[in-house]
């Protein structure tokens, strides 16, 4: 008897695949071995009777082509930066040389272990000792920790330093101001850190000015947390002017820059009067930030609050290079060893092989690819902020209203072209927002493509307005009932296919 699995559907060489949970049966292995030449035992004789399992319920148990084929066909379902344009603003989805990919697997790497002793491992103390001093001259700050986890680790790691400092002074600064072009992170960084939230709004630039930052300004402020470029993919010109009027205060200038992308090698944020700045890894140097995996956001900062860095600092000194732990003043430590190696190597990797004029030349391409798309979509998207952009650029569903069409439905309709979305409704001061990054890996007949599709949807929402209501069409799984799977997630595996397909 043949046991039907789920619908079978003609999808041609895309094949439907039913869940592991469904495949495979008893006794089926992904191994064999050869027979024993020693006395068998059973697991009871030398585990202790609790710590073993009776058998595990509904595990799948399958063959090796089993689990090959089911894996590759979920991969093949799957859209990555390698697969097509990837313009998900914020996240920098660029194309990243595959020679940093070899390097991170090379076995001196990735078979190192984080107990080694230190003089096993000086090359990789090199290694992390030169990434913090190239970061700290794109950024013209003096030292850096390459522990934080993630952009907001990093973030929090720096507002704990700013506390410390100010502890250690006995002053108790409780406010932080945050502009509302800041990205979300950093309202929730300044909140785990225990600080009282200010919000500066913005002008009709889409910047902040020195004015309502000087309106707010007082003694109890710690610091400013600006994100530059802002949400809007704006360069937050009046930095300088800014920093004056947080410093005359004794305060601190916090500056998101997890879109280095536009900056590097162009402008210095240490030189615009930033005290410190935390760059993701894994969205400019070498490792996507939409693709799930591990994060890197080192923190640099100015000399003064050297002192709280978290520990262990990687020091050099005659014969080699060392970690630090003494440092009395330090917050402590923010992460289990020494952040994601496999993430700050790739890093590593792509800054040699770039260079200076390298990375100069990407943050120009980067910010061209972002204007070139800005002007060609302009008269068919509503452009809130009509002024040239930095690395990415925010359009609104505001012409496509008229037809009942919204933000949602352009971005769906864009999967049955082939594309992955923008990024949606982000930042939250555009309302309906569409906000886009080519990135500077893109060609321009590819993001000729992208624009013609985007204006063919447009068309499509004065002519045929339910193409875009009902997209995507074209794919495995159609619209989602995005409410209800926030609302009422079922996180648990029941055994019921239908059940768990609702
Ligand atoms: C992506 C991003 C962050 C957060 O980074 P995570 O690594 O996701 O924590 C913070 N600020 C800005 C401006 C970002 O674009």
């Amino acid at each position: 008897m043949v046991k039907a699995m789920g619908k079978i559907k003609d999808n041609g060489l895309i094949q439907d695949e039913p869940l592991i949970f469904e495949q495979g049966g008893e006794g089926r292995k992904g191994y064999s071995l050869p027979e024993w030449d020693v006395e068998e035992l059973e697991a009871k004789q030398f585990i202790p009777l609790h710590l073993l399992r009776e058998g595990l319920d509904g595990f799948p148990q399958l063959s090796e082509i089993d689990v090959v084929r089911h894996f590759t066909r979920l991969s093949q379902w799957n859209y990555g930066i390698d697969s097509g344009f990837y313009p998900l603003g914020s996240c920098t989805m660029k194309y990243n040389p595959k020679i940093n990919e070899e390097a991170a697997r090379m076995k001196g790497f990735a078979s190192i272990h984080p107990y080694q002793p230190e003089s096993l491992v000086q090359g990789i103390l090199r290694l992390m000792y030169e990434l913090e001093g190239y970061l700290a001259e794109i950024t013209g700050m003096d030292h850096v920790t390459l522990q934080p986890a993630a952009g907001a680790h990093g973030e929090l790691t720096g507002m704990m330093m700013i506390r410390a400092f100010f502890e250690g002074r006995g002053e108790k600064r409780r406010r932080a101001l945050v502009p509302d072009t800041a990205h979300g992170t950093n309202c929730s960084t300044s909140a785990v850190a225990s600080y009282q939230m200010t919000e500066i709004k913005s002008n009709e630039r889409g910047v902040i000015s020195p004015r309502k930052v000087a309106e707010q300004m007082d003694e109890n402020v710690a610091a400013i947390m600006v994100t530059n470029p802002n949400t809007l993919g704006l360069f937050e010109e009046h930095l300088p002017e800014i920093a004056e009027i947080v410093h005359s205060k004794g305060g601190f200038v916090y500056c998101d820059g997890a879109n280095l992308n536009a900056l590097m090698g162009i402008a210095k944020l240490g030189d615009l009067g930033v005290d410190m700045v935390h760059l993701n890894l894994h969205k400019t140097f070498s490792t996507p930030h939409g693709g799930g995996g591990p994060g890197s956001g080192p923190l640099a900062v100015k000399k003064e609050l050297s002192p709280f860095l978290p520990i262990p600092v990687i020091e050099k000194e005659e014969g080699g290079y060392r970690f630090n732990d003494n440092r009395p003043r330090s917050i402590g430590r923010m992460k289990a060893f020494y952040g994601n190696f496999g993430v700050i190597l790739r890093a590593y990797a792509y800054l040699l092989s770039m260079g200076a004029e390298g990375l100069k030349r990407a943050s120009e391409m980067a910010v061209l690819n972002a204007n070139y798309l800005m002007m060609g979509l302009k008269g068919s998207y509503y452009l809130p902020y009509d002024r040239p952009c930095m690395h990415e650029c925010v359009f609104t569903d505001r012409y496509q209203e008229k037809h009942h069409v919204s933000t949602l439905d352009i971005a769906k309709r864009l999967i049955d072209y082939g594309y992955h979305p923008p990024t949606i409704y982000f930042p939250l001061v555009v309302k309906g927002a569409l906000m886009m990054e080519p990135t500077e890996t893109e060609s321009k007949e590819g993001i000729d493509r992208f624009i013609e599709t985007m204006i063919v949807i447009a068309k499509e929402a004065e002519e045929n307005p339910d193409l875009l209501r009902q997209a995507p069409r074209k794919v495995k799984v159609r619209r989602l009932d995005e409410v209800m799977a926030a609302r009422k997630p079922k996180l648990k595996w029941t055994g019921d296919r239908e059940d768990n397909n609702q």
